[in-house]
């Protein structure tokens, strides 16, 4: 796999900014490049996460797309993709397989309601137990299995705040960059 993208469809700017902002908080700290979104634009949402960055470090970028579809058809051309539902297959029988494609890799998770159509488009519907929870919780475990645990070990360049792990208290260094 090159690059990993993440692929949020059906944004409800007045619902969901808390959920979306976890969602490209969870794809950054577990390694993807950038979340793209589908649904209602908002400026708000790209803001909130380029100031994460501004302070976190990394490059990872969040961009709006009119249409998950168009999107995912171009995606094509592109590298494969990865639905995230609790009616898909295992995760723990797909991902050597999802691992080893040698192209960028889209994952997609979706928010109140799934069109029908993405579970024909996707080239894997993968579930993270087959039990309702939410797009952050599979975006991150679903990361980490691909990952096999390396995310704890990434850093992200030109931080300005960086935790200094500590059993008690919050430890922290900022740079004046
Ligand atoms: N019933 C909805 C549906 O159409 O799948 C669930 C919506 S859930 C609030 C939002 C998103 O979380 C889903 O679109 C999916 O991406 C993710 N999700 C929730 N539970 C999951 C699971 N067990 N496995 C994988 N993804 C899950």
């Amino acid at each position: 796999m090159k690059h990993i993208f993440v692929l949020r469809v059906g944004h409800r700017k007045r619902r969901d900014p808390r959920v979306s902002t976890h969602v490209a908080l969870a794809a950054r700290a577990f390694g993807a490049e950038e979340m793209f979104f589908s649904g209602d634009k908002d400026p708000e949402l790209v803001e909130k996460i380029s100031k994460a960055v501004t302070n976190w470090g990394g490059e990872f970028k969040v961009q709006y797309v009119r249409s998950w579809k168009a999107f995912l058809n171009t995606w094509k051309s592109r590298g494969k993709s990865v639905h995230l539902t609790m009616y898909g297959v295992s995760a723990c029988d797909t991902i050597e397989e999802i691992r080893l494609i040698d192209r960028d890799l889209l994952i997609i998770v979706g928010g109140q309601k799934v069109p029908r159509e993405l579970y024909d488009l996707a080239d894997w519907n993968v579930s993270v137990t087959n039990q309702p929870h939410s797009e952050v919780s599979a975006l991150a475990v679903f990361l980490h299995m691909l990952n096999e645990g390396k995310e704890f070990e990434y850093k992200f360049k030109g931080a300005k705040i960086i935790v200094l792990p500590s059993a008690r208290g919050k430890k922290v260094m900022e740079s004046v960059l």
